[in-house]
C-alpha cells in the first residue's frame, strides 16, 4: 500500500477494465513522471467526454448531440437496422463501408453470468423503433462469441413475429472474438454473405 493519494490513484486506475494491479500501479507511476501539461491536458479529456458526450436518442451510438450523425445522415437507408453490442462495433462496421443502413447499439450483450438479461439492454428501444420507422430489414451483428451468439438467437426468435426480414452475419468471422478484432474485409464480406434467420 502507498500512501495517500497515490494509493487512491491505483485504486481507481484497477477499476478500469483490462487494467490488473500491476498495469495499475505501472501506469500511476508513469503519471507521477510525465509532464503536468500532458496529464493535465488527460484529466481535461476524461472531464469533457463525461460532460459532453451522451448516447444518441434513436440509436444509443455515442455523439455531443441528442441524435448522432449517421441517424441525422438523410443519404443513409432508414429501411435497414444493424444491430450491435457497442458503439466500437458502428466504427468497425463503418470501415467496411458495406453497409449504408442505420445501426441500433444495444449497449452490451445478454451474459446471465454478469446479471445482464435482455431488460438491461436497449431491446425495448428496437422495438419502438420498428413499430414508428419503415424498417423492412434488421442484420443482427453481435460479436462472434456465446454472449453475441445467445443475444443473436433471442433477437431473432423476438423479432420474428413482426414481419422483417431478420438477418445474421455469415460465418468466417473469428470465433470467440470481438467485432472490433475482425479485418475490414471479413467483415465486408460476412455482411454481403448475411443469411436470414427466420427459417
Ligand atoms: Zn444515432
Amino acid at each position: 500500500m502507498y500512501e495517500g493519494a497515490v494509493q487512491e490513484l491505483i485504486d481507481e486506475l484497477g477499476r478500469l477494465p483490462g487494467v490488473g494491479p500491476k498495469s495499475a500501479q505501472r501506469i500511476a507511476f508513469h503519471i507521477l513522471e510525465a509532464d503536468p501539461e500532458d496529464m493535465k491536458r488527460l484529466a481535461t479529456s476524461i472531464t469533457t467526454v463525461k460532460e459532453r458526450v451522451q448516447f444518441c436518442e434513436i440509436c444509443g451510438n455515442v455523439t455531443e448531440e441528442a441524435t448522432c450523425s449517421i441517424c441525422r445522415d438523410t443519404r443513409r437507408d432508414p429501411s435497414v437496422i444493424c444491430v450491435v453490442e457497442e458503439s466500437k462495433d458502428v466504427i468497425a462496421v463503418e470501415r467496411t463501408r458495406s453497409f449504408k443502413g442505420r445501426y441500433h447499439v444495444l449497449g452490451g450483450s445478454i451474459n446471465p453470468i454478469a446479471g445482464i438479461g435482455p431488460e438491461q439492454l436497449r431491446i425495448r428501444e428496437l422495438m419502438t423503433r420498428l413499430s414508428d420507422e419503415q424498417i423492412q430489414e434488421i442484420i443482427i451483428a453481435t460479436d462472434p462469441n456465446l454472449e453475441g451468439e445467445a443475444t443473436a438467437t433471442y433477437l431473432g426468435r423476438l423479432l420474428q413475429s413482426i414481419g422483417v426480414t431478420v438477418s445474421r452475419l455469415a460465418s468466417g468471422l473469428p470465433v470467440g472474438g470481438d467485432l472490433e478484432y475482425a479485418d475490414e474485409v471479413t467483415l465486408g464480406r460476412a455482411f454481403e454473405g448475411r443469411r436470414s434467420v427466420s427459417s
